[in-house]
Formats: structure tokens, C-alpha cells, sequence
């Protein structure tokens, strides 16, 4: 990797846990309390540093504004389980929550159980994610994880492509994204996670699909992260 760009990643990822574990400090009292600050630093801080990053990539790129077709109601990316860090899946579950209730399922949408299907396993079953609403749009936009922020692609037909020929068993078909731009969404998943480590919690990246399945199904799960124990089961590999 070009030295200049893994700087870049690096500093980024030191910025969001420093920025993180002063606020994290700062709370009072419980471990509880600390991840309340966390997650507000998250949603009101992290997210929207990440945005204004891609935004300025996308515009200063060295040949000219990159070309991005993603646009409302297009989501043929959004067949698969991402990777996040545990705190995004815990903001992502309570807004999923506070709108649908546990269940999760924008109305409309398919009455499916969340499945812990991979990346790849989800297209090629064709299965939604659980947050895609029955309009094609996501039904935690502001608080979507960074692997769906950060990917952005220069050709919808290519993406369509992609999901149909994983779905009919055809021949892999990949969309057109940006690398630099899912290298900053990894960089800022990489300092929340170093966050979690510092406080001593399970500090891994995980499947967004199982983790909201889990946090659904067992109501003690948070807290148990939250006393140290290792309750998500990491994700590894392709
Ligand atoms: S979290 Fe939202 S943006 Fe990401 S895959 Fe699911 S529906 Fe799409």
C-alpha cells in the first residue's frame, strides 16, 4: 500500500479512538455511562467526519469529481451482511428498534428471519438485508455502518449485474467501487474498535445481520458485552 495512503488510514483511525476515549473518560460512573458517550460520539461525531472525508474525496479526486451513480431507491448493494464494529451494531439495533420494534422489519419488507448468511452467501440467495425497506431504501440511513457509507458505485447496471449473476449461480460479476473510500470507512471502524479495546470490551468486527439477530433474541446480550465477556462471534475471512 502507497505509504502516504496507509498514513492517512492511520491517522484517521488514531483520531476517532483518541477523540472517543476522552469522551469516554469524561462520562461518570458506569461502563454503561462510557458507552452512552460513545455511541453519542459515534452518531454525532464519527459518522458525520467519515461523510464530510468521502464527500471530499469524491470531489478533489486527482482526475476530476469521481463518478458515483448510487442514488435513492437504488440498492442493489444492499443484498448482503456487512462487517461493524459491535457499537455500530448496537446504535443500529436501538434505532432499528425505536422505529420497528425488535422484530426490525421496515414495514412491508420481507418476512424473512435474519439469516446469517455472509457477504456473498446473502446475494447469492438473493435475501435483502433486514434494513432495506420495502421502498429500496435503508431504514437506519443515519446511522447506516460504515461498510454501507463508504460504498460507493460509479455503475449501477454493473452492481444490478452483480447481485442477478450471484443469484442465477452465473459467473461473479463485480460492482465498480472505490477502495480508497471503504479504506476510510475501515479506518474509522478500525479507531472505534480500538475504543472498545481500551474500555476492555470485545472489540471485534462482526456481522451486522447476526449481531442484530442476537441482540434481538437475547435481551442480556448488550449488558454482558458491556461486563467484558466475549458474546458476538467475530468475523473472519471472506
Ligand atoms: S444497513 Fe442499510 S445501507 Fe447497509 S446494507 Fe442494510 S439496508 Fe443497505
Amino acid at each position: 500500500m502507497d505509504p502516504l495512503i496507509y498514513g492517512a488510514a492511520t491517522n484517521i483511525a488514531r483520531d476517532v479512538r483518541d477523540g472517543g476515549l476522552t469522551r469516554c473518560r469524561s462520562a461518570e460512573g458506569s461502563t454503561a455511562a462510557k458507552i452512552e458517550a460513545l455511541l453519542n460520539y459515534l452518531e454525532g461525531v464519527v459518522f458525520r467526519h467519515g461523510d464530510a472525508a468521502v464527500d471530499g474525496l469524491v470531489a478533489d479526486a486527482p482526475g476530476g469529481r469521481l463518478p458515483v451513480a448510487c442514488r435513492t431507491g437504488c440498492a442493489w448493494c444492499c443484498h448482503q451482511d456487512v462487517d461493524v464494529s459491535i457499537p455500530e451494531a448496537i446504535l443500529i439495533a436501538r434505532r432499528r428498534d425505536a422505529a420497528h420494534g425488535p422484530e426490525g422489519r421496515p414495514s412491508g419488507a420481507p418476512a424473512h428471519r435474519p439469516a446469517p448468511l455472509r457477504v456473498v452467501g446473502r446475494s447469492r440467495a438473493g435475501l435483502p438485508c433486514p434494513l432495506l425497506s420495502e421502498e429500496k431504501t435503508c431504514s437506519v440511513y443515519a446511522v447506516r455502518p460504515f461498510a454501507c457509507r463508504t460504498l460507493l458505485s460509479s455503475d449501477a447496471v454493473l452492481c444490478e449485474d452483480a447481485l442477478k449473476s450471484a443469484v442465477s449461480g452465473k459467473a461473479d460479476v463485480y460492482m465498480k467501487s472505490y477502495g480508497v473510500l471503504q479504506l476510510v470507512g475501515c479506518a474509522h471502524r478500525a479507531g472505534i474498535n480500538a475504543i472498545t479495546r481500551e474500555l476492555g470490551l470485545q472489540h471485534d468486527d462482526v456481522s451486522l445481520v447476526s449481531a442484530l439477530s442476537q441482540i434481538s433474541d437475547d435481551k442480556d446480550t448488550v449488558e454482558r458485552w458491556m461486563a467484558g465477556a466475549r458474546v458476538f462471534t467475530p468475523r473472519a475471512g471472506p
